[in-house]
């Protein structure tokens, strides 16, 4: 069956649906490519590679419309680096975590794991709904905007008036509509809907949370120099980082962030991934053998649309087929173990490709 060939005038014009990394729009490689010559290969403590990190760090402040003084802090090592600096710079003792999937998982493990630290609250729900936190006592208050492995979205409103409300925005960002007022770390790394590549965290930071921060780091906790948030702060400040960056990541993500200011920055963003996602669940609700696997209309998420299949089709061979015509990553999170396809919406992909690769899926299906 791998050997079914879908029409080319069925296909999407770009075959990447992956969750992350994911696409990369072409012209951010001539982008690359032009920049490349005078920044890639040069140092990171001089005026271009600063000059670069800089209007990143500008331009998030404006799309994200960051409340007076939030600031945008960045560091290496990605979101999963992101979690041990949160256990060692901003859990002062005990956090709370919303766990439904597979990276809310993660966060609560490495909090878990710190022996400085109480044992976490974890308030758990199944894969595919959301779990929402209440008050208690803790310090830190921890969610995922988006579960990237099951395809739920959570509304983000503080749970509490105490305590820092740290929010794992890693899919989100830049997809979803968001008000950082709600919360004090809304944290990312750019290989989703921000298009670029991998290596880099990048948190939204409120003045609690930098408050918190400073307190942490002026404690007598011993806190390793790549993991100090504080650190990062500092280096941020002055437009670095810590160690040397991915510079093909900076400008990759700076071109990125270019291209969703034309498009009418988060708002533009958030209705194309709202056009995407309608049709994908708009064609999955209508089809005989899919459906939307968040079954709650309102926790779907618009960048990652998770599509379960019935018995009479088998999900893997399906996903083996599209990737045999160059439609790739549809694949569903590996420990998720569904009869699924996982669809990735970010604001880079193409609504009319949405609708391309439900009528390549329809033909696949007819033909398996
Ligand atoms: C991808 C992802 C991560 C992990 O990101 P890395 O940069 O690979 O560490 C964490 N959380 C969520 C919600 C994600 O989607």
């Amino acid at each position: 069956m791998v050997d079914l060939v879908i029409p080319p005038e069925l296909r999407p014009v770009d075959g990447r649906f992956g969750s992350g990394p994911s696409k990369i729009r072409p012209a951010q490689l001539d982008y690359l490519v032009a920049t490349g010559q005078s920044v890639l290969g040069t140092s990171h403590r001089q005026a271009p590679v600063k000059r670069l990190v800089a209007e990143i760090r500008e331009r998030l402040a404006v799309f994200f419309d960051l409340p007076q003084g939030y600031e945008v802090i960045l560091g290496m090592g990605g979101s999963t680096t992101f979690w041990d600096v949160a256990a060692f710079s901003l859990v002062r003792e005990r956090a709370a975590h919303a766990v439904f999937g597979e990276f809310t998982a993660k966060f609560a493990a490495a909090t878990g794991g710190a022996p400085w630290l109480r044992e976490p609250l974890v308030v758990e729900a199944p894969a595919g709904s959301v779990a929402l936190l209440g008050p208690a006592e803790v310090d830190v208050y921890a969610t995922a905007h988006n579960e990237t492995s099951t395809g739920a979205a959570s509304p983000i409103q503080r749970p509490a008036a105490n305590g820092l409300f740290v929010v794992d925005a890693t899919s989100a960002a830049a997809g979803m509509a968001i008000d950082v007022a709600e919360t004090d770390v809304y944290y990312f790394a750019p290989q989703k809907a921000l298009a670029s590549d991998g290596g880099l965290w990048i948190a939204l930071m409120s003045p609690a949370a930098l408050e918190r921060t400073a307190e942490i780091a002026a404690s007598d906790r011993y806190i390793p120099a790549s993991l100090s948030l504080q650190t990062a702060v500092d280096n941020s400040r002055l437009e670095q980082t810590l160690n040397t960056p991915a510079l093909a990541t900076l400008a990759l993500l700076l071109d990125q962030l270019r291209w969703l200011d034309a498009l009418g920055g988060l708002t533009g963003a958030a209705a194309r991934t709202a056009e995407s996602s309608g049709r994908l669940y708009a064609w999955a609700d209508a089809s005989p053998y899919a459906e939307p696997f968040v079954s709650e209309p309102g926790l779907r998420s618009p960048v990652v649309g998770t599509i379960d299949f019935g018995e009479q089709v088998d999900a893997k061979a399906l996903a083996a087929a599209l990737r045999a015509n160059g439609i790739v990553d549809t694949e569903p999170y590996r420990k998720l173990g569904r009869n699924q396809l996982r669809i990735g919406m970010y604001p880079a992909v193409d609504p009319d490709d949405v609708s391309a690769l439900t009528a390549c899926i329809d033909y696949a299906v007819e033909r398996l």
